[in-house]
């Protein structure tokens, strides 16, 4: 046999394939197969784009919006979203602090590469959107992993923090509510981590706040720069259409920080994507300024389909689910469940186990927590219809009651 031309940089060989990949692998063969399969595992709303900013979209194009743009964002779209901050945050950025990016992913990602020096260290809490670690080990940079306990709403410890700094510690990353578990941080929750950051003036915050709007029973969204405007100059707070306007595929994430870290992203970015795509910035300009009741609508449906879906979970014996602020992913343990046996003689040894289980057993497919960096649980996406959760909750339970 010849040998294989092609070698991966050694940049790569750190990052594995993700047990969420495993999982939605397995389900695609088993709906090839001809399985009914519900994938509970979707990153984004079943809803559609709005319609007035498909229109803006249409509008764009007809008017010549067709070439390249500004480098990190039209001064339209800079505008609109430092209009977002005041509104909603009460954050006044200047135009030179605003940068945008195809999704919020590139803002993270450009942050990282024009940051990181090999071995410098990013503190991640988990459970964790696993790209924040995969993004920081391509820059070079050493993820490391903060637990955090369910006891404690999955929420970062302020001394657990404290002991994670080291002199390498280069970021630390804050995501609220997050994904996977849903949790969100009130201001009280906030105080005493941004304190420890306050103290140590060589870290800097990475904040994810994708999820801003998608928070229930009036829970009161905040930011870290609002609550700490000492942070200010060494916090890169990172937002974007994709999940509040349904809007995933159009890829448009932004970031607000010092105007010397928004240039270094500049630079990366114009040997990348040379700039978001001129139509997707229109259709955000639309959304960010346009009528912002369909956020709040589809946040009630979320928050229906969260109650049904956390009530039925806890229904089930071995299962026990935490009633998340935010986000549309439950992160529900299944510790009661390790070590039971399946009809067909299979030990369930992990969260992971658990996951196959269900996808072989009855066709729904979670995201094992392990994927996230916490065992023994399981993700939840909700953002699927009303009659698919039911089904699966229902077959969920069906599966759980025949390990014995
Ligand atoms: N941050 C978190 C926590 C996410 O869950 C996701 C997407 O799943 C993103 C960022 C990426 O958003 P975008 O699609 O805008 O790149």
């Amino acid at each position: 046999m010849r040998p294989s031309l092609f070698r991966p940089s050694s940049r790569l060989s750190a990052i594995g394939i993700s047990e969420i990949l495993k999982i939605t692998g397995l389900a695609a063969e088993l709906k090839r197969q001809g399985r009914n399969v519900i994938v509970l595992g979707a990153g984004e709303p079943d809803f559609d784009t709005p319609d007035h900013v498909k229109e803006a979209a249409s509008r764009a194009t007809q008017a010549g919006a067709t070439k390249y743009t500004a480098l990190d964002g039209t001064p339209e779209l800079k505008a609109a979203i430092r209009a977002k901050f005041e509104r909603d945050n009460g954050i006044a950025f200047a135009q030179e602090e605003i940068t945008v990016t195809a999704g919020a992913k590139q803002v993270l990602f450009n942050a990282m590469m024009a940051t990181l020096e090999p071995g410098d260290e990013v503190i991640i809490p988990t459970p964790y959107w696993v790209s924040y670690a995969d993004i920081a080990l391509i820059a070079g940079g050493k993820p490391i992993l903060v637990p955090c306990q369910e006891a404690n709403g999955f929420r970062l410890v302020a001394d657990d923090l404290a002991r994670a700094i080291t002199s390498r510690t280069r970021w630390v990353m804050l995501n609220s509510p997050s994904n996977p578990s849903g949790t969100a941080y009130s201001q009280a929750d906030y105080r005493p981590i941004l304190d420890v950051v306050v103290d140590h003036p060589h870290v800097w915050l990475m904040v994810d706040d994708i999820y801003e709007h998608i928070v229930y029973d009036n829970f009161r969204f905040v930011t870290p720069v609002e609550i700490e405007p000492a942070l200010r100059d060494r916090t890169l707070t990172v937002n974007g259409v994709s999940k509040s306007y349904a809007m995933t595929g159009w890829r448009i994430g932004y970031g607000a920080g010092p105007s010397a870290l928004i240039r270094a992203m500049a630079v990366v970015q114009s040997q990348s994507t040379s700039c978001p795509s001129s139509v997707s910035q229109a259709a955000a300009v639309a959304a960010l300024n346009g009528p912002q009741d369909v956020v709040q609508e589809r946040c009630r449906s979320f928050q229906a389909r969260r109650d049904f879906v956390v009530a039925a979970l806890n229904r089930i014996e071995g299962i026990s689910c935490r009633v998340p602020e935010g986000a549309f992913y439950t992160f529900a343990g299944c510790a009661g469940l390790i070590g039971r046996t399946t009809p067909g003689g299979q030990r369930i040894e992990s969260d992971t186990d658990f996951a196959e289980y269900l996808l072989r057993s009855v066709g729904v497919a979670v995201v094992p927590g392990s994927a996230f960096g916490q065992g023994p649980f399981f993700r939840i996406s909700y953002a699927t219809s009303d009659s698919e959760l039911k089904e699966a909750c229902a077959r969920i339970a069906y599966a759980t009651s025949r390990l014995s």
